[in-house]
């Protein structure tokens, strides 16, 4: 198969591995059957590219750029897949053929869900665009075995559900066991003086864990490149114990412990954007960590005759925020006490290698582990860090005077806690932001001492998605209509897309966007009816705001803004408003109960705006269970508006607001993460633009002067909101939202969300009145699909491959 196959030759190669895979007949088959049976078609083509991709890098001696991380967000491979092997089209049109539907075929695939949020699907988007580009770049992460829960919502409230994606054969993955490798954990350290008066380390009585990997391929577009993404699984080290082990008393014992080990691979915790301190997630991010180092130094040694102290001509390790921050100590123990290199050599190689993307200066998101779960877990990896502390501060005593008294705010190892981000900071040689403003936060304020010391380790690199996934994939329709425009060019090199400016007012052009924006449209009510029940009309302004629930992301204020509309509306009930549909999808960390109320409130207003007669259906509010990938793929499409509406300040990047855009979706949004990025490519007037800057929210912060009480005083709308929260609707005391409502008026609304409501209202108002000039409209969408093209993960990869990882195509 390739992308030359035809569409007969498909139709005859799954009827026959249907029989010789399968053993059915094509008429017997279910949509499972002919799911697996494509994914080994494609397999069999992967296969021979990835042996081939392989041997290039190794006889080449390319460098090579490993992407460590917690989360790989990847979603459905199969359509992607197809699409980057050049046979979606064909595939498409063969199962049709043969009297299947193609999206009910790719839909029997599991979401692979190792993810939180835009953190986990930015290091996806990466691995795309690295193979699209022909970089010899490789991801690792953890094969967790159950992924981001499940989300059901029950009488309004979010129910987590286990997700065990691994039920069902995962056909993408191969088990690798001949390159499994061993993890120490706990244990004693001993030191001893050697004849040359150096020092030798060794560890005793240390508990082990297997780390095998399962290798999933990673398929450039059209390119015959394929990648690797390897992910770890923890197993217990030898069977032989187990016949032992049953033979006598230990064997429940031997269970038990072979249990604890599994666990370490066993959930992704579902935490977004918050730290959690559980020894476990210590002891995963240490697993990920060791597996994959000492994966890169062997296959360092299997290519390279020359010593390790070229390592950093070969390798570049990027770190996808602290959680794999270990990578720096466990570089230096493996380089000093297995390959006997000195502190300063090891370290000059280790700072040479590792570089460092920071995703947030939200304080609760920070990372600090205990000193003494450190210690106990990783003793040698303490000691080592330990020392890298003592040398940074006597560097700064030394030869920083003017910063001695800050000390305490730069140690790596402060009050008994273990600072991640400074020792992130310190052993690498690139810390990037991943948005202009958010790097400006951490160069002037977050990290400004950091960057006084090291000035030329700070960059940024704006974030950025495969346009190939949240494009052409999921939106084929308006894909087709642009190259039928400005040619194909766009989809090798998406900046060109700037060349559909040329169409902002041709108006048989924005006839034929509308209508696709409007079969889209039609295609996500319909799956919501199907889902929900709920008939939303398709003629009404599709308003989306989709990410994970967090109080800086105001899934809050967006809520207060359709209450006011309905409190409106039953006041004025002929009030001639423009339809609108609000659409939400959210999950919400199941210990995060202010986040879990928000999730309520949505739905108890959808539940009593949507059954409202006297609304006449001119409002309807729908919250989608269980956003993902998938789901995200179905609504992007379809919407109309761009709800990034975080308090400035807060959100570093984004990348909700670039899928969107790049569907034609007219972002209403803060001046924050890359929102500003985009309105700068824009313009105003392509972009509605509303509340606080970030310096406004931050001056608020340090110097006080904001009272919520004074808006809910003076504002009826906003009051008669909260009272309603306080209250319970009309009377009925049966549901209130007394947390939301305490948290505003007595923690005074640390989030500004009654300060922004008014700017916020009057930005909806201009919505409502632009979307009434269709064309004008049009013209707007198509203006923000023109530029999109800049935040193609393929820009975000080339400025990474050329600044930070000085990596050559091959
Ligand atoms: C893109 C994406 C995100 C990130 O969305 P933001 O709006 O940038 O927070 C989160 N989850 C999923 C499933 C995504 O596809």
């Amino acid at each position: 198969m390739s992308r030359h196959t035809t569409i007969n030759e498909l139709v005859e190669c799954i009827t026959e591995k249907m029989k010789t895979e399968r053993g059915k007949d094509l008429k017997d088959a279910t949509d499972k059957d002919v799911y697996y049976v494509i994914t080994s078609i494609v397999n069999d083509e992967l296969n021979s590219h990835w042996l081939k991709t392989e041997k290039k890098y190794r006889k080449k001696k390319a460098r090579q750029v490993y992407y460590l991380s917690m989360e790989f967000l990847v979603g459905r491979l199969l359509e992607s897949n197809l699409l980057n092997c050049g046979l979606l089209d064909t595939a498409n049109k063969a199962l049709q053929k043969l009297g299947f539907d193609p999206e009910k075929v790719y839909f029997q695939e599991h979401d692979a869900g190792l993810g939180n949020g835009g953190l986990g699907r930015l290091a996806a988007c990466f691995l795309d665009s690295l193979a699209s580009l022909n970089y010899p770049g490789h991801g690792y992460g953890i094969r967790y075995r159950y992924g981001l829960f499940e989300q059901r919502i029950i009488h309004g409230n979010q129910i987590e559900l286990p997700d065990y994606w691994l039920k069902e054969e995962y056909p993408w993955e191969r088990r690798r066991v001949d390159e499994a490798v061993k993890i120490h954990f706990c244990g004693q350290v001993h030191m001893f003086k050697k004849n040359d008066g150096s020092l030798e380390f060794r560890y005793e009585n240390t508990d082990q864990v297997m780390a095998v990997p399962y290798d999933i391929p990673i398929v450039g577009y059209e390119n015959e490149v394929v990648n690797n993404l390897r992910l770890w699984s923890a197993e217990s080290p030898s069977s032989e114990d187990e016949d032992v082990a049953s033979q006598n008393s230990q064997y429940y014992h031997h269970l038990d412990h072979k249990h604890s080990i599994e666990q370490i691979s066993g959930f992704l915790y579902p935490d977004d954007s918050s730290f959690e301190g559980k020894e476990l997630r210590l002891k995963q991010q240490y697993f990920l960590v060791s597996a994959s180092i000492q994966n890169i130094i062997k296959s360092y040694k299997k290519n390279s005759k020359k010593s390790l102290n070229y390592l950093p001509e070969k390798v570049v390790i990027q770190i996808n925020d602290t959680h794999p921050s270990l990578a720096i100590p466990e570089l230096m123990r493996i380089l000093m006490d297995e390959e006997h290199f000195s502190w300063n050599d090891a370290w000059k190689i280790t700072t040479n290698i590792i570089a460092y993307t920071n995703h947030t200066t939200l304080s609760e998101a920070l990372e600090t582990w205990p000193k003494e779960m450190i210690q106990n877990l990783l003793p040698r990896l303490y000691m080592i860090i330990d020392e890298i502390n003592e040398r940074f501060c006597k560097k700064i005593w030394m030869d920083h005077h003017h910063l001695r008294d800050k000390i305490p705010e730069l140690a790596i190892i402060a009050y008994d806690q273990v600072h991640m981000s400074r020792l992130a900071i310190v052993g690498s040689f690139s810390v990037n932001g991943v948005a202009r403003i958010h790097t400006d936060i951490l160069i002037k304020k977050e990290m400004k001492d950091f960057y006084s010391l090291f000035p030329s380790k700070f960059n940024n690199k704006t974030n950025g998605i495969t346009h190939r996934r949240w494009l052409l994939q999921v939106n084929p329709n308006l894909a087709s209509l642009i190259t039928d425009v400005i040619g194909p060019q766009w989809i090798k090199r998406p900046n060109q897309l700037i060349s559909l400016l040329r169409y902002t007012k041709d108006r048989p052009f924005l006839d034929k966007i509308d209508q696709v924006k409007h079969e889209n449209k039609k295609a996500l009510a319909k799956f919501i009816f199907d889902r929900t029940g709920i008939l939303v009309d398709d003629q009404s302004i599709f308003d989306v705001q989709i990410k994970r629930l967090h109080e800086y992301k105001r899934q809050l204020l967006n809520i207060f803004h359709v209450i006011y509309l309905y409190n409106e509306l039953k006041d004025n009930p002929n009030q001639d408003i423009t339809p609108r549909t609000f659409l939400f999808g959210a999950k919400a960390a199941p210990s995060y109960h202010l986040a879990k109320e928000v999730i309520k409130l949505i739905n108890k207003v959808a539940s009593i705006v949507n059954h409202d007669p006297e609304i006449k259906d001119k409002l309807k509010v729908v919250f989608l269970e269980n956003y993902n990938v998938s789901l995200a793929e179905k609504i992007i499409p379809a919407a109309d508006i761009s709800e990034q509406i975080s308090t400035a300040s807060k959100e570093a990047s984004g990348t909700g607001n670039m899928k969107m855009m790049m569907n034609g979706a007219i972002t209403l949004g803060t001046l924050d993460g890359a929102n500003i990025e985009i309105r700068d490519f824009v313009g105003d007037r392509n972009i509605f633009i509303f509340g606080l800057t970030a310096d406004e929210v931050l001056h608020y912060y340090h110097h006080g002067g904001y009272v919520a009480r004074d808006i809910y005083n003076t504002d009826d709308r906003v009051r008669r909101i909260l009272d309603q929260l306080n209250e319970g609707w009309f009377g009925s005391q049966e549901i209130e939202f007394k947390d939301i409502y305490y948290n505003i008026l007595y923690h005074n609304d640390p989030y500004f969300v009654l300060k922004d409501f008014d700017p916020y209202i009057e930005s909806h108002e201009l919505v409502e009145q632009s979307y009434r000039d269709k064309f004008t409209w049009l013209s707007m969408s198509v203006t923000n699909i023109a530029h999109s093209g800049k935040f193609s993960s393929d820009r975000t990869i080339q400025e990474y491959a050329s600044s930070i990882w000085k990596l050559n195509k091959i």
